[in-house]
């Protein structure tokens, strides 16, 4: 109770997060529009984060069309990797010392534990984006929670990380762009990645850790990420931080009833301006009126 009033007097701050795999298309359009318009509306601070965190699947140029193609839009943020602002940087792969200290603090809760299971053994796992996996079958899972007694693991490289989730527990959120939320752990989703073996931390933990350093008070997002927002909420609560508020946005789809993603090049930000379309006729066929 405390905490939703101090989030509710707390100055907005909202926050867009793409990530630089691909060209944006409509659908980003779409949600980052309504994130601004949320921002301007609370008269409040709209951020920006390049979410860079995949080493292998990010790529410097897709970084700058990125910003490009949010201007050319008409978005404004206030802070951002090209803006600065206090609670930089806001660029991921330049974050990891946050996410490190985000794991130690989770391990030494003892929430996490150690899977060795493999990519081969797991395959929907590894394929799945945004922590979207396929549920863990428990195979790593210890029967009491891990705790690192030898201190085994001074660094989380070499193995894969899991939450342990409640089992059974049911996580509900209220949503104001979707409504009431409820997702069961075990059920909807299992224990899930917060660190790669690979070294490279789940977008679950940084999207957490960096909603919370940078005093976001409001996500907005597509509707993809809803299991995402009941994973990160038990994020949140292990680490005693406060959630942001939820403003989950229904995905576009295009004429067969598929959703948008960035393999729709044809429905980049970048292709509909190179067919001559102003920003104001792209955010229309996003379904976008003001
Ligand atoms: N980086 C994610 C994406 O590009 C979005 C993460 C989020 O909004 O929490 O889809």
């Amino acid at each position: 109770m405390g905490k939703r009033i101090d989030r509710e007097m707390a100055a907005y701050r909202g926050r867009v997060a793409p990530s630089p795999t691909g060209l944006l298309h409509l659908g980003h359009a779409r949600t980052f529009w309504i994130a601004q318009r949320r921002a301007l509306a609370a008269g409040g601070a709209l951020i920006l984060r390049n979410e860079d965190l995949d080493p292998h699947r990010s790529r410097p140029q897709f970084a700058e069309a990125m910003l490009e193609d949010m201007r050319w839009l008409g978005l404004r943020w206030q802070e951002g990797p090209d803006a600065g602002g206090p609670f930089g940087p806001y660029t991921q792969s330049q974050r990891r010392p946050v996410y490190l200290q985000t794991w130690r603090q989770l391990l030494a809760a003892g929430w996490l534990y150690p899977c060795r299971c493999s990519r081969k053994d797991l395959a929907q796992i590894a394929q799945a984006p945004h922590g979207e996996e396929a549920i863990y079958p428990g195979i790593c899972r210890p029967p009491e929670p891990f705790f690192d007694d030898s201190t085994a693991f001074a660094s989380p490289a070499g193995v894969n990380w899991r939450f342990r989730v409640p089992l059974g527990e049911v996580v509900v959120f209220e949503d104001s762009g979707v409504g009431t939320q409820r997702f069961a752990a075990g059920e909807d989703f299992g224990d899930f990645l917060v660190w790669r073996r690979d070294d490279v931390p789940a977008y679950q933990l940084a999207v957490v850790a960096d909603d919370a350093a940078m005093q976001i008070t409001e996500v907005v997002r597509g509707a993809d990420l809803l299991r995402s927002t009941a994973r990160q909420l038990l994020i949140a609560r292990a680490l005693g931080l406060p959630s942001p508020a939820w403003h989950h946005c229904e995905l576009l789809r295009d004429a067969r009833g598929e959703r948008l993603a960035k393999r729709h090049d044809a429905l980049s930000l970048r292709e509909l301006r190179r067919q001559g379309m102003s920003p104001q006729q792209v955010r229309r066929l996003a379904g976008l009126h003001d």
